[in-house]
């Protein structure tokens, strides 16, 4: 009975073990995904030449790809149009504007 009542706890300890160790490793990927878009996040690219731009930047794309694409005076026009539409974005978000 004693033996019996031992080699179960120990068969139910392995499988605790076994049962706990496949959820870390879950929630190891998933966080490191979760790193990774967080980096991705914090640093943009340019969707034209893959160059690093702010992430301040209102647009998804250089200065030089953009007066490329678009021209000096159109880029202007869109750099100030997607300003605008971000600080009421901001403003509709309340205090969660980021803190640049
Ligand atoms: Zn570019």
């Amino acid at each position: 009975m004693d033996i019996i009542s031992i080699e179960d706890t120990r068969r139910k300890r392995k499988e605790k073990k076994d049962k706990n160790t496949i959820p870390y490793i879950k929630l190891y990927k998933v966080i490191l995904l979760d790193y990774l878009i967080l980096k991705e996040a914090e640093m943009k690219k340019c969707i034209y030449c893959k160059c690093d731009i702010s992430n301040d930047s209102v647009i998804d794309f250089c200065e030089r790809c953009g007066k490329g694409v678009f021209g000096e005076k159109m880029l202007g026009a869109i750099v100030e149009n997607m300003k605008e539409a971000q600080q009421r974005g901001d403003l509709d978000q309340g205090a969660s504007a980021s803190p640049h």
